[in-house]
């Protein structure tokens, strides 16, 4: 019917850059409210709902060269945590009920990362939002997403970026920049197409895990793609 979700569960990638709105850096809470309020359709439709949050707006690589990776990494998942407890408060001020995990223990703050539990708040109609990444440095948000999505089976993840699909170049830079509607997992990979990094990439075309791609500024796209309707690049296998 028309109320019905096409999507039993989903995986929602947020930028952290998606969540500065047009600050750029830290947090921008209207921009988060109305990203928010999108979701919490998706809530009340049924939808099971993962969220990995970035940290980009507070954090990204290393400040230079001289500070050590590990560590600068380190740092990012620190940010990470930030946004998932902002994402957490605004969505259960919204009346949705929501549990943050982290992929490093924080438990005074956060219960750990532990994929039984997280499954169990699904079915209790809980939101879940990932916190930490992978937990592991070296890795990206848009790797724990790909993993997150595969270990909770989501039926696909939805990649909110600040351009409405792939092309296949740069469309801020190439006025004939070509969208793409659909591709395969594997075009993704051997076209080098930037939808996320290489690593996040083989792991869903490993798992088969569906990822749609689409366009953050307007925020209500959130629960159209959990609608079904026609938006943004689908890849798939
Ligand atoms: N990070 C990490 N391991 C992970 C996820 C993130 O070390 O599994 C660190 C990394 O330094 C990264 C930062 O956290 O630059 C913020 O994550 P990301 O850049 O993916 O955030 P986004 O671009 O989505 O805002």
């Amino acid at each position: 019917s028309e109320n019905q979700p096409k999507y039993k569960r989903i995986l929602l990638k947020l930028s952290g850059e998606a969540l500065a709105g047009d600050k750029k850096m830290g947090l921008d809470m209207p921009t988060v409210t109305e990203i928010c309020k999108s979701i919490k359709k998706c809530y009340d439709v049924g939808t099971e709902i993962g969220i990995v949050v970035g940290g980009g707006n507070y954090w990204r690589g290393r400040s230079s060269e001289n500070m050590d990776r590990v560590r600068a990494d380190h740092i990012g998942m620190l940010a990470t945590a930030m946004n998932a407890l902002a994402v957490a408060d605004v969505l259960e001020s919204l009346g949705c009920q929501v549990r943050v995990q982290t992929a490093i223990d924080m438990k005074q703050i956060a219960e750990p990362y532990i994929r039984q539990k997280a499954v169990r708040h699904f079915e209790k109609g809980r939101i879940v939002i990932f916190g930490c990444g992978t937990g592991s440095p070296f890795f990206s948000t848009d790797s724990a997403a790909a993993l997150r999505a595969a270990e909770i089976n989501a039926d696909i993840l939805l990649k909110a970026t600040m351009v409405d699909g792939i092309y296949d170049k740069d469309p801020h830079k190439y006025d004939d920049a070509v969208k793409y509607d659909s591709l395969t997992h594997q075009q993704i990979l051997v076209q080098s197409l930037k939808v996320m990094d290489s690593a996040a990439a083989a792991m869903c075309r490993e798992n088969k895990t569906p990822i749609l791609v689409f366009d953050l500024s307007r925020p209500d796209n959130i629960f159209d793609a959990v609608m079904g309707k026609k938006i943004g690049t689908v890849v798939s296998d």
